[in-house]
Formats: C-alpha cells, sequence, structure tokens
C-alpha cells in the first residue's frame, strides 16, 4: 500500500504537492481489522515495520520520477512545512537520497552528531543506562529501551536512535525484512 498524502495542502503554502512511499504497517491488529473487512492478507506474515519490498519501491520510484517524493513519512511532513525533518534520517544516508533537494539541503545543514552530554542528559531523564549507549556519525545506541524512551531522545536531538536489540541494517532503514532477503 502507497500512501498518497497530496490531496493533503498545508496551510500555510497550500501548494506543496508530495508523495511518500513507507510502506504499509502490517501488525497483527491492522491484519485483523483488514481480515474483518474482507480483505486478503497483502503479506504472509506480520512485522514489526514497515513493509516495503525491493520492487514495489523501484516501481513507485520510477513512476514518480522527477517529482517530490520522500520514503519517510516525516521527511515529507518537514517538506511540507519547510522545516528540518525531526527524526534524523538525513544522518543514516541512503534514505533521503530520493528527498528533494531544497529539503535535503535543509537537513544537511543543521546535521551533527550530538555530544555525549547532551545524549546522556536526555538518557537520565527518561531512566536509560548512561553506560549503554553509543553514538556515532549516523546514530545513537541504547540498550533496553522503550520506543517513548527512544523518540523522546531522538525528537529532541533530531538525531536517530536504535536499540541494541533492533539493528538498522544498510539501505534497509526501519523496513520489514519481506522483500528483501
Ligand atoms: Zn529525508
Amino acid at each position: 500500500m502507497v500512501e498518497d498524502p497530496s490531496a493533503k495542502r498545508t496551510p500555510s503554502t497550500g501548494k506543496r504537492l508530495l508523495r511518500h512511499l513507507p510502506g504499509l504497517f502490517f501488525r497483527e491488529e491492522i491484519r485483523s481489522y483488514l481480515r474483518g473487512g474482507g480483505v486478503l492478507d497483502a503479506y504472509p506474515e506480520i512485522a514489526r515495520r514497515k513493509i516495503m519490498p525491493r520492487d514495489i519501491e523501484r516501481r513507485v520510484l520510477s513512476a514518480f520520477e522527477g517529482k517530490p517524493i520522500c520514503r519517510k513519512t516525516s521527511c515529507g511532513v518537514a517538506y511540507a512545512h519547510g522545516t528540518v525533518e525531526y527524526n534524523g534520517h538525513f544522518g543514516i544516508r541512503g534514505i533521503c537520497n530520493v528527498c528533494p533537494a531544497d529539503q535535503v539541503a535543509r537537513c544537511a545543514g543543521s546535521d551533527r552528531t550530538p555530544s555525549a552530554e547532551a545524549v546522556l542528559e536526555l538518557a537520565r531523564t527518561v531512566s536509560l543506562d548512561p553506560g549503554r549507549i553509543d553514538i556515532d556519525e549516523r546514530r545513537i545506541e541504547v540498550e533496553g529501551s522503550t520506543e517513548q524512551q527512544r523518540y523522546f531522545i531522538e525528537h529532541s536531538l533530531n538525531y536517530q536512535v536504535h536499540d541494541r536489540r533492533h539493528p538498522h541494517l544498510p539501505n534497509r532503514h526501519g523496513r520489514a525484512e519481506i522483500g528483501w532477503s
């Protein structure tokens, strides 16, 4: 399923049109809901992350070549509002190479690795083990975290926060394995 938010125009500009292709969140609740409506399973299994198989992504990207498109919802939201993307996807590389050039420039201008002090202070605020934190030029890695703890740090810093239990593989950031193995 490819969401098409092009109908949602921002009140401020009224004219930024954009597609994004984040994939289908095919979790148990969504599968049950769809089954309840008589919809056949789109995939044989559920997944923790969104499903966007390689072949479908390739087809969407070629169909929208030359038009604004983003892989991530947050990139699309940032583009529509003319702000820096808040999840720090730019730092991961390979995600934002399809984002509109002016959006890439905006995110590049504010992309910087946060200091250990800043990360530790936020980690302490959400009671994460400060001894299990690793910071590099792409992401912050923590351990034993919940989504809420990670998002608090991520959105405070505009920088990706991952848990060691759920590593993100190169070029498969935030994707389910379905359609990529
Ligand atoms: Zn982006």
